[in-house]
């Protein structure tokens, strides 16, 4: 069957007309940088059946970029993008360029992640959630949308988002959406395009360590922590920056009498690619991994203490 590709919009008037053809305001977003991949196609499906319209956006912010980080190499594919987009019957693509989201430079207010930003992928990219936020606050009011979809793979940067809608009354629910992966696990991700054959096969020790972690819920945090961290051992080429269980909502070490839902979660360099994933994970009686957190964890939004 030919499908009608979407309206493309670069502009912020141009997307704001294309928001006007809408037939209904049942609008969602997902947002994304662009180099899609099933995961994203997964997010648009689940978006496509629960809403009457769906706006993709492509958006490599460089505000969520260190300076040394891959913003100038990370894969453009726009083509197979709109393809993709097509596929998925999305209504309004919006792919601006920094100046139309930023038409003055660098905004000098932003949204500031707070103590939640500081740890995990935040030690590693210092400013990267406060970039984050502050694109995802823009394009929500852009594009109007009153429900946005957003992966379980980023866990850090979906609890962020939840707490940004949660602290700043945005009137916007956020919908998380489990990992994709491909056949053999490993998380799909349009960084994955770097990886050399041997890369790839090293890179399997993530979602193998969370895997096998996860099958040890039912001892406790230790042994979770053990179990997935001596697989990773095993695979001496991923360099691990870290491997933690932690509480889904304050990110913090979950202590040994711990029982409930965590976070299991692990970032490691694969040749030059840094790679993240990570589980839910129920820990004791009854536990093992879980797609995504319960509506329970999802809507409480405990500080970090
Ligand atoms: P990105 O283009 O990497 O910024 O991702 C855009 C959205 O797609 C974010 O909400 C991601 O969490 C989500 N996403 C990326 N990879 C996956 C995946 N493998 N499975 C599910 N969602 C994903």
């Amino acid at each position: 069957m030919t499908r009608t590709a979407p309206v493309v919009a670069h502009t912020r008037a141009e997307l704001l007309q294309a928001r006007k053809e809408l037939s209904s305001r049942d609008v969602a977003v997902v947002m994304t940088m662009g180099a899609l991949h099933d995961g994203h196609a997964q997010l648009v499906r689940r978006a496509r059946a629960e809403h009457d319209h769906v706006i993709v956006t492509i958006f490599l912010n460089p505000l969520q970029f260190g300076p040394k980080e891959d913003l100038s190499r990370y894969p453009r594919t726009f083509d197979e993008d709109m393809r993709i987009c097509t596929e998925a019957e999305v209504d309004v693509v919006f792919a601006p360029t920094p100046d139309v989201v930023y038409p003055d430079g660098d905004p000098g207010v932003r949204i500031s992640a707070g103590p939640l930003g500081m740890v995990l992928e935040g030690q590693s990219r210092p400013g990267h959630f406060d970039g984050m936020l502050t694109v995802v606050a823009k394009l929500l009011h852009l594009s109007g949308a009153r429900t946005a979809y957003f992966g379980q793979k980023d866990a850090q940067q979906l609890l962020l988002i939840r707490r940004m809608v949660k602290d700043l009354d945005f009137p916007v629910e956020v919908v998380a959406v489990p990992t994709v992966r491909e056949p053999d696990g490993l998380a799909m991700s349009s960084r994955n395009t770097y990886l050399t054959q041997s890369d790839r096969e090293v890179a399997l020790c993530l979602s193998r360590a969370l895997q096998v972690g996860a099958d040890a819920a039912v001892f406790g945090p230790s042994a979770i922590r053990r179990a997935a961290r001596e697989v990773l051992v095993e695979e001496p080429l991923a360099l691990v920056d870290y491997l933690v269980l932690v509480h889904p909502t304050t990110l913090q070490d979950v202590p040994e009498w711990y029982r409930g839902e965590a976070l299991l979660a692990v970032a490691a360099r694969v040749g030059t690619t840094r790679l993240i994933d990570n589980t839910p994970v129920l820990v004791g009686p009854g536990g093992g991994r879980r797609d995504v957190f319960s509506p329970a964890v999802m809507s409480d939004s405990a500080p970090l203490a």
